[in-house]
């Protein structure tokens, strides 16, 4: 497994009504430029799309901003490289391409439709591409109640859990990030992983 270099940051191209969520993402933000974990996203300046990404770059963060055309007046000028893409399609799958993680903010049907996709990917075996969601304010909260909803009518096998690792806090997901990637340097101290036993 790769260690987690790159952060693919799903979140809404609004702000949102919760002046919290302002906070969050300029300390996501931060906190990525602080740990030298590039990151990835829609390239927009609007809403917490911009607030994230302005807070990595005045930190002295890389950031990737990856636009389809018909979005790219809406640019983040500042990011430290822009990637243009032809369609949505495109882009989603270079976002994908760049990651080795997924952070999820709260955002609204985009945001929503990005993370869906993540989720049914590792559902299917896809990729193994860890993804966090920030649960900022408890915003994603019904979004988890409805998961829920789904495992119980069966309508999702896999533990949520196991798709993705909700955090409250930049500071968990911080932790959870580090604590991921101590584990990919660490040398296997056999030649066997508890999966092959
Ligand atoms: P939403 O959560 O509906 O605001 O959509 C945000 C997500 O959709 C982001 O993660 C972007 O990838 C994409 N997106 C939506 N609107 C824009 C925009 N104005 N500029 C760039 N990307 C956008």
């Amino acid at each position: 497994m790769n260690k987690i270099n790159t952060v693919c940051v799903y979140c809404g191209a609004n702000a949102g009504s919760n002046p919290t969520f302002r906070a969050v993402a300029t300390e996501l933000g931060k906190m990525l430029a602080r740990k030298n974990l590039e990151m990835v996203f829609g390239g927009g300046w609007d809403g917490l799309m911009g607030v994230t990404a302005r807070a990595a770059i005045e930190a002295g963060g890389k950031v990737k901003g990856i636009i389809p055309h018909f979005l790219s007046h809406l640019q983040e000028a500042a990011c430290t490289e822009i990637v243009v893409t032809k369609s949505m399609h495109d882009r989603k799958q270079m976002m994908f391409d760049c990651a080795d993680a997924f952070v999820a903010l709260p955002g609204g049907v985009g945001t929503l439709e990005e993370l869906a996709e993540q989720l049914k990917w590792v559902e299917l075996g896809q990729h193994s591409k860890p993804i966090f969601l920030l649960n900022a304010s408890n915003y994603w909260t019904p979004f988890l109640e409805l998961l829920d909803h789904m495992k119980t009518s069966h309508f999702i096998k896999a533990d949520i859990e196991t798709m993705m690792r909700v955090c409250s806090s930049v500071a968990e997901l911080g932790s959870a990030i580090e604590d991921l990637n101590r584990a990919r340097m660490e040398p296997a101290s056999s030649g066997f992983t508890v999966e092959d036993r």
